[in-house]
C-alpha cells in the first residue's frame, strides 16, 4: 500500500526559473534562482516489521524479552540489555492505551510538520506494552486546547487511510470520544471516525449591554475587514485560500468569507460553513483582527473556539492579515 501519488518535494516549494534584483546600500545585485539537490533512500532496518505492520496490517508490534517478560513498544531493541542480551521476540500489542504524561501541544510547527498542527506530542503506553510509544494525539471535539488530553487519559490508536510506513501513519484520540464498537475495532481508520461532531460551546442570551457591545465590535470588525480587503499585502496572505467561516458570539452571528485574496463579512447564517468560530466576547475577534493581540493566542487561551483542529491554519492567516494591515499603515 502506498500513499496517493505525490512528489517528495511539493510543487509549491520549488521556485520558478527566474531572477530578481536585490539592492544593498544602493548597489543593485542580480539574484538568480538555482537548485542543488540530492535524493536518498532510507532503510527502516530492524524496525521494518514494526513499520510494515502499521502500513499493511494495521497492527502494532512490540518486542518481548522471553526472560524478564518486558514488552517494549516500539520494538527498538532486538536483544534485552537487562537479561544478558537475550534475543527478544516480536509480539502484537493492543490499540488502546493510557497517556504516560500530559502531551505538550505544538501550534506553530515548522514546514515539515505544518500539515499536522496543532498536534499533541503524546507518550502512550498501549495495552500489553511496558514502555511508551511516541505518537501524535488529536481530538475530534474541535481545536486541540490544553486540558483535553492529560496524563492518564485513555486513548485509542487511529490509522490514517493513506499509509506509507511512518509513525505518522497512526495517531491517538481519547477513547471517550468514540463509540464502544470503535474502541473495540482493531485497525480503526481515520475515515471511520466522525470529525464533524465537535461540541460547540453554548452562548448565553445577550444582555442589553452585551448587545450594545456586539454592535460596537461588529462595526469595528466590518471596518477592519474592509481595510484588509483594500490592502495588497493582506490580500496576498490569503491567495489561493477559500473558507466560509460562521462566527458566533454573544449578541449575534455573522459570516467571514475568504475567497482567494478577497475577504468579506456578511451578516447571515451559512448553510454549510467550512468551520465555526465561537467567541464569548465579540471584542476578542475585533481585537485580534485590529492587531491588538493575536487571534491564535485567543484560541490557545480558550477565549475563542474553532470547530476543526486543522483550521488553526486559517486563524494563523487572519493574524498575518492583521499584521500586514498594521505594517502597511507605517
Ligand atoms: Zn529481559
Amino acid at each position: 500500500m502506498a500513499k496517493k501519488k505525490e512528489k517528495l518535494i511539493p510543487a509549491e516549494y520549488i521556485p520558478d526559473v527566474g531572477s530578481h534584483v536585490l539592492t544593498i546600500d544602493k548597489v543593485k545585485y542580480l539574484i538568480a534562482n538555482d537548485a542543488m539537490y540530492t535524493f536518498y533512500q532510507r532503510s527502516k532496518g530492524e524496525l521494518s516489521p514494526f513499520f510494515l505492520g502499521l502500513r499493511d496490517d494495521k497492527k502494532i508490534f512490540g518486542c518481548k524479552c522471553p526472560k524478564c517478560g518486558l514488552v517494549r513498544c516500539p520494538p527498538f531493541l532486538t536483544h534485552c540489555p537487562d537479561c544478558d542480551f537475550a534475543p527478544t521476540e516480536l509480539v502484537e500489542v493492543g490499540q488502546v492505551g493510557v497517556m504516560l504524561s500530559t502531551p505538550p501541544i505544538t501550534y506553530f510547527a515548522n514546514s515539515l510538520f505544518l500539515k499536522m498542527a496543532p498536534y499533541g506530542r503524546g507518550r502512550v503506553v498501549l495495552e500489553g506494552a511496558d514502555t511508551a510509544l511516541s505518537v501524535n494525539v488529536y481530538t475530534t471535539t474541535g481545536i486541540l486546547a490544553p486540558g483535553i488530553i492529560k496524563k492518564g487519559t485513555k486513548v485509542k490508536v487511529i490509522f490514517r487511510d493513506d499509509r506509507s510506513g511512518e509513525i505518522s501513519d497512526i495517531f491517538c484520540v481519547p477513547v471517550s470520544e468514540l463509540t464502544k464498537a470503535q474502541v473495540a475495532k482493531k485497525g480503526l481508520l481515520s475515515s471511520q471516525i466522525n470529525w464533524e461532531a465537535a461540541v460547540e460551546p453554548t452562548l448565553k442570551k445577550a444582555t442589553a449591554a452585551e448587545q450594545e457591545a456586539y454592535k460596537k465590535a461588529l462595526k469595528e470588525i466590518k471596518a477592519v475587514i474592509k481595510l484588509m480587503n483594500e490592502t495588497e499585502r493582506a490580500r496576498k496572505d490569503i491567495l489561493g485560500w477559500k473558507r466560509d467561516i460562521q462566527v458566533k458570539t454573544t449578541g449575534g452571528e455573522f459570516a467571514i468569507i475568504i475567497n482567494n485574496g478577497d475577504i468579506s463579512l456578511a451578516e447571515k447564517k451559512l448553510t454549510k460553513p467550512d468551520f465555526i468560530m465561537v467567541a464569548r466576547s465579540p471584542k476578542t475577534l475585533a481585537d485580534g483582527l485590529a492587531y491588538r493581540g493575536a487571534i491564535t493566542d485567543s484560541v490557545i487561551m480558550k477565549r475563542l473556539w474553532i470547530s476543526k483542529n486543522m483550521e488553526f491554519t486559517t486563524i494563523f492567516k487572519l493574524d498575518r492579515m492583521a499584521r500586514s494591515v498594521a505594517r502597511s499603515k507605517k
